[in-house]
């Protein structure tokens, strides 16, 4: 396939989106202006436009890793082009004469600016070594793009690990199922609420209990309440989000509970159900002492039990899933 050359307005349109991108400010769709140049750089991976756009994935590729974009296919082809690119980049070829461009110290909106810059002939001729206090071939060795390439490579495929959620559950069984089977709900709830002081563990907390709901492993109504609260809890913790593994797990969890529970299966009449009658900040507590070893009312056990309880509770976790889905540029 062989890729038309931007025109220098295209060029400088582009170099605009990318500096909205690498200042964490996108003016545009990032995942548009990414996929875009992942599939110019797979589409010639050893063409002109290479050096450009390996010097753009590599800057962007921080961006693409953090999270803010959910949809994995995007640092799959970014990742992919760069791969290819780099099967065509012989760092052998390198006399080390002359200085090289470092990611390490260099300014992402001058790297985006050049990268693009280095996409047309034009610019390429008219790149001024004095403005970015380099040669031309500092950017153009094929070293410093080998380099380059091979940690933009790294840092995606590292997310994209992450994204697969491998590990992640590793060993919960042992710690959040006690020895007589039965879920140690407080200690799960706890973890799965305590976002700040545990970011690692609090969704990890959250995607087991996920798991577990979706597998109906042999647990009791009672157990399945306290997954079914520790997930909730995770979800209203994370309001800013959560991407792979994690949404795709608990939308299918959630989806496990009936929506539609009919107002005569209640016998609870006009009691208020406590999922959305607790504050927020009194969620955990409220949970915590529902499981906790002295053991509630059956009365209270089965309010909070209640189809029209937990269809709260889905809602809930619908409109948040929503929001993650915007948010994180999933879809
Ligand atoms: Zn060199
Ligand atoms: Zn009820």
């Amino acid at each position: 396939m062989s890729v038309v050359e931007l025109s220098e307005d295209e060029a400088e349109e582009l170099a605009e989106s990318l500096c909205g991108i690498v200042s964490d400010y996108p003016m545009d769709d990032p995942r548009v202006t990414l996929q875009g140049c992942a599939d110019r750089l797979a589409a010639g991976p050893g063409g002109p436009e290479r050096d450009g756009l390996v010097i753009i994935l590599n800057a962007t590729a921080w961006y693409a890793a953090s999270g803010r974009i959910g949809a994995s296919e995007v640092l799959q082809d970014m990742a992919a082009a760069l791969g290819a690119a780099l099967a065509t980049l012989d760092p052998d070829a390198c006399d080390g004469g002359h200085p090289h461009v470092d990611s390490a110290s260099w300014d992402l909106g001058s790297a985006v600016s050049v990268g693009a810059q280095l996409l047309t002939e034009k610019g390429r001729r008219l790149y001024d070594p004095d403005e970015h206090e380099l040669p031309l071939e500092a950017w153009r060795c094929p070293k410093a793009l080998a380099a380059l390439a091979t940690e933009a490579v790294e840092a995606l495929s590292d997310r994209l690990r992450k994204m697969r959620g491998e590990g992640i559950t590793d060993g919960l069984d042992e710690r959040y199922v006690a020895p007589d089977g039965r879920v140690d709900v407080p200690l799960l709830a706890r973890t799965a609420h305590a976002k700040w002081q545990n970011p690692d563990a609090s969704p990890a907390a959250g995607l087991w209990a996920a798991h577990r709901i979706v597998s109906g492993t042999a647990d009791t109504p009672e157990d399945r309440l306290g997954l079914l609260l520790s997930l909730a809890l995770c979800v209203s913790a994370w309001y800013d989000g959560l991407v792979d593994p994690y949404l795709p797990a608990m939308e299918a969890a959630i989806a496990t509970i009936d929506l539609t529970p009919g107002e005569t299966d209640c016998p609870h009449g006009d009691t208020p159900h406590p999922w959305s009658t607790t504050q927020h900040r009194d969620r955990l507590s409220a949970v915590t002492a529902l499981f906790g070893p002295k053991a509630p009312s059956a009365e209270w056990f089965a309010l909070w039990s209640c189809p029209r309880n937990l269809s709260d509770l889905a809602d809930e976790c619908l409109t948040s899933f929503k929001n993650w889905r915007t948010m994180r540029m999933c879809d």
